[in-house]
């Protein structure tokens, strides 16, 4: 990977969203608390900014139940349980 594969979307699986807004602390951009259920608020979809992308990608990463999916350029799905986030992070983050 010589840069960052862009995300093209990300959502909340909401049927396994605990609820306990971690991920909020860790994407205070595109995320916010609210005092309902059914997982946080998204308040920005835009992850084209360095900020943003590592943002998504370290709430994603840090999710207890992988609620957060990510859509990559490629097509490509994937949760805070692959190696594919982590190995992101790692070398570009
Ligand atoms: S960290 Fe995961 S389980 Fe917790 S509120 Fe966010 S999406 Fe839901």
């Amino acid at each position: 990977m010589a840069s960052p594969p862009k995300i093209a979307r990300f959502w909340i699986d909401t049927d396994v969203c605990l609820d306990q807004r971690s991920c909020v602390i860790e994407a205070p951009d595109l995320l916010q608390d609210r005092p309902v259920a059914g997982g946080p608020l998204i308040v920005s979809t835009a992850t084209d900014t360095p900020e943003a992308y590592f943002q998504i990608l370290n709430a994603a990463w840090a999710c207890p139940v992988s609620a957060i999916n990510v859509e990559f350029e490629d097509g490509s799905v994937h949760d805070g349980t692959t190696d594919y986030i982590r190995s992101i992070c790692e070398k570009f983050g």
